[in-house]
């Protein structure tokens, strides 16, 4: 075996061979003369040979995957080719996608690195500078990207995140039925989820969609109903509980401020005990919330009991007895005297007609609240994002619609 096939073999090298190779800078960089096999001088657009013109006079350099700490540098002087159809043109480079200044191999293992350690990481793996990797990165996921459309949209979420330590916000579209992301735009409010229905999807695709989630901001229901016409509307279950639990603690704190230091001793400790779900109570934390009724604290007794009750709201499969329920439990929550609680049934009051589809569609957005916890992860490791690219480049490649490392051909997916 001549040395030339030797490197080829070690390196793995397929649909080209390599010509010449050389040491340089003591031995840290290996520099490869390569060469496309016979299927050379294709056209790009229609993969048919084409005629020599002009060979380039400068040399192209790639970077290739490091071995052993050696960093690989390909080089190759590309051809222009006349094409039958598509005249003077330059031909395709079999190891690299056109105007990257990296392999596909290298490609390949920057997503996969990204996807599951910090970028500072990847970068030292990869011997190239953080600047470097996350240029790269953003080159390489906009060019998958832009040929990407979305498709089959028909369950949608829609949530807001924050980035830049909080500071700046952006709106997340959601794929409910694949759990997935499709969407991420700068900024919060109409304007912002407008651009997304009147840019990304067509007329037919904005009737396809059946049914949407989002919290209950005016801003994203107005808009839903808007664009949508054929979607039920269903509030997301998650911020009903929520804003019920903070009517529960208001009556909570309401009562702290005015208690004597003994009865304080009693009430220390419930806020987390009122937050929990029935089902996850003790029988030491039921014992607890049933002496509040003994102690003369009836006021939290009662904001817990309604709350209690209102759990059974989302066990019902019938919307008519789901109905009944709901004005039976206003009724005694109105009774209750408990300003906060009367509140929450204004509100719940004013969206019941969002409220109840629930009952059929089970909708909710416990999918995007489970992509959210992958989004902060990515987050956390990067102690945050300057700009809204950076971090919607990571949340594509880890939870977008479209998998982006399988993109590259397969036979340079290296790991
Ligand atoms: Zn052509």
């Amino acid at each position: 075996m001549s040395v030339l096939k030797f490197i080829q073999k070690l390196l793995k090298i397929k649909r080209f061979r390599i010509t010449d190779f050389s040491f340089k800078n003591w031995g840290k960089e290996l520099w490869l003369d390569v060469k496309p096999y016979k299927n050379g001088r294709c056209c790009p657009y229609c993969n048919r040979r084409g005629k020599i013109i002009r060979t380039a006079e400068k040399a192209r350099i790639w970077l290739d995957v490091p071995v052993c700490g050696i960093q690989v540098f390909l080089v190759y002087h590309p051809r222009e080719i006349r094409c039958k159809s598509h005249g003077r043109v330059q031909e395709i480079i079999p190891w690299a996608s056109a105007y990257s200044r990296v392999t596909h191999r290298f490609e390949y293992l920057l997503l996969t690195y990204c996807s599951i350690m910090t970028q500072k990481a990847a970068a030292k793996l990869l011997r190239i500078s953080t600047s470097t990797l996350s240029d790269l990165l953003h080159r390489t996921i906009t060019r998958f990207r832009q040929r990407h459309k979305i498709r089959t949209l028909t369950h949608i979420g829609i949530d807001e995140i924050s980035y830049c330590k909080g500071r700046k916000y952006a709106t997340i579209v959601y794929d409910l039925k694949h759990s997935r992301v499709v969407w991420i735009g700068k900024g919060k409010g109409r304007k912002t989820i407008d651009r997304f229905f009147e840019k990304e999807l067509s007329n037919y695709q904005r009737q396809q969609i059946i049914a949407a989630s989002c919290d209950m901001a005016q801003t994203y229901i107005d808009a839903i109903e808007h664009w949508c016409p054929n979607a039920t509307l269903v509030l997301d279950r998650f911020h009903i509980v929520k804003a019920l639990n903070n009517a529960v603690d208001e009556v909570r704190k309401e009562q702290w401020r005015q208690a004597s230091k003994e009865e304080k001793v009693a009430l220390k400790g419930l806020r987390w005990l009122l937050y929990m779900h029935s089902s996850k109570r003790t029988k030491e934390d039921v014992k607890r919330l049933k002496a509040l009724y003994m102690n003369g604290n009836r006021r939290i007794h009662r904001a817990w009991v309604l709350s209690d009750e209102f759990e059974q709201f989302w066990e019902f499969d019938n919307q008519v007895e789901a109905k009944d329920f709901l004005d039976n439990w206003y009724k005694t929550a109105n009774r209750s005297r408990l300003e906060p609680i009367k509140n929450f049934v204004k509100l719940i009051k004013k969206h019941e007609d969002r409220l109840l589809p629930f009952v059929d569609t089970r909708l909710t957005n416990a999918i995007a609240e489970g992509l959210n916890r992958i989004i902060k992860i990515a987050k956390n490791r990067a102690s945050g994002f300057r700009t809204l690219e950076a971090f919607s480049d990571i949340i594509f490649l880890m939870v977008g619609d479209l998998n982006i490392p399988a993109q590259i051909p397969a036979c340079f997916r290296t790991i």
